[in-house]
């Protein structure tokens, strides 16, 4: 077993351990696999070890693994800031968008889905702890983007997106108590599935908090060469 397949075995596991605690059932976490800065290479390796779900958080580095990967079966998730002027690429070429965080920016993706297409499916990004820095709406605005949001005809607006400030918990635990609440906003109540938060470093807290997508990069593939932008 080469040490791609054996970081994601682990990470697993930790997944699986961590819903145990929870009382979840094990399943009910996804693993979204954050490939930013790695080689197309790398990726390929990762999903022979049956990796699907690839996240990606510049646009121009996401399409190039697109075009070099496209004879596997990839879930594309985009993950990064959305910039009103990008929306097309994202719109034609990613499976998730999990960046949006104004009415505008899901008009515009929505506008440019190819109606033959899947529907494109949209996590509203919160800054659910009120960082200075961050992208993401407020939190008392997600009621009122996800009634519009939720009526846009080519997108399918499925959950959160949170990034808290490191070792903060309780806001994995605020995130869980607004996605409960604002699914009443929602046009098709039936699409509000997935709560999108937990990374390397805290998803034991995040998937205790009821976490539904995990976004792991660093415990999978090993520390990024270059820093983080985003
Ligand atoms: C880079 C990134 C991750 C992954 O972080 P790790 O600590 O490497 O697991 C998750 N979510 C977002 C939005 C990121 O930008």
């Amino acid at each position: 077993m080469n040490s791609l397949s054996q970081s994601r075995n682990q990470v697993l596991q930790q997944i699986e351990q961590a819903c145990q605690h929870a009382q979840r059932a094990p399943d009910s976490v996804q693993l979204l696999a954050v490939s930013k800065t790695q080689p197309s290479e790398a990726l390929r390796e990762m999903y022979q070890a049956g990796q699907r779900q690839f996240a990606e958080n510049y646009l121009q580095e996401g399409l190039d693994k697109i075009e070099n990967l496209h004879d596997l079966e990839i879930e594309w998730h985009f993950i990064g800031h959305v910039q009103r002027n990008k929306t097309k690429h994202l719109a034609e070429k990613f499976a998730w968008v999990q960046g949006v965080d104004r009415l505008i920016i899901a008009e515009r993706l929505s506008a440019q889905r190819d109606a033959t297409q899947a529907p494109l499916n949209i996590c509203l990004q919160v800054n659910i702890d009120h960082q200075d820095s961050k992208d993401g709406c407020q939190p008392e605005e997600v009621a009122a983007l996800v009634e519009a949001i939720s009526l846009l005809p080519q997108l399918k607006l499925r959950g959160l997106m949170v990034i808290p400030a490191p070792n903060h918990p309780q806001a994995f635990m605020d995130a869980k108590q607004l996605f409960t609440t604002v699914k009443a906003a929602h046009a098709h109540p039936e699409d509000w599935d997935t709560l999108s938060m937990g990374m390397s470093g805290d998803l034991n807290d995040a998937i205790a908090a009821g976490s539904s997508m995990v976004r792991v990069g660093t415990a999978l593939f090993g520390a990024r060469a270059y820093s983080d932008k985003a």
